[in-house]
């Protein structure tokens, strides 16, 4: 369809001057896209089980991340670590306080539980699966903490 006969459609016309004649027109807009978002938040597997409505395996826990075992193990410890806060991707992460703070505690959560795990001298890997490509299944941010067996290189 080409633009000018968009535009002098009467019907779309007269549509969009009523919407966007509106005083709220901006909020009528922008509402259902906020809906869409805490939808989404709303349906996360890991809100869930930082709410407690899914159980999980916890090891460790603090004000701003949790961690526990993954529910489909890769190796013989596979922990993962995530923020209580819905961040999507490590991507998202901003340069706020609080994000800075988020991503301290979830590195410090990884030393302590490689070392509850038993897996820090002997060593261990940690992987955050990024979107499509990278692997990524669940869309709230999560650390992989992998240990206790050979790890190779590359990774598959
Ligand atoms: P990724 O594919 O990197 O997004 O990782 C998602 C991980 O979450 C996978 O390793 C899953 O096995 C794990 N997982 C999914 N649901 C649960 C659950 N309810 N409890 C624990 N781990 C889960
Ligand atoms: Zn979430």
């Amino acid at each position: 369809m080409k633009t000018g006969s968009f535009i002098h459609n009467p019907k779309l016309r007269s549509f969009l001057l009523k919407f966007f004649g509106q005083k709220n027109f901006f909020w009528k807009l922008i509402t259902p896209l906020l809906k869409l978002q805490k939808n989404m938040k709303g349906e996360c597997i890991f809100c869930k089980i930082v709410s407690g409505e899914i159980n999980s395996k916890k090891v460790y826990e603090n004000e701003k991340v949790v961690a526990f075992h993954d529910i489909n193990p890769q190796a013989p410890v596979h922990i993962l670590v995530i923020p209580k806060k819905h961040i999507e991707k490590i991507t998202d992460l901003g340069d706020s306080e609080e994000d800075k703070e988020i991503l301290y505690e979830i590195t410090k959560a990884c030393k302590i539980i490689a070392n509850q795990m038993k897996i820090a001298e002997r060593g261990f890997r940690i992987v955050v699966n990024t979107n499509p490509e990278g692997g990524q299944t669940v869309y709230h941010l999560h650390f992989h903490i992998i240990g206790g067996r050979q790890m190779r290189w590359p990774p598959g």
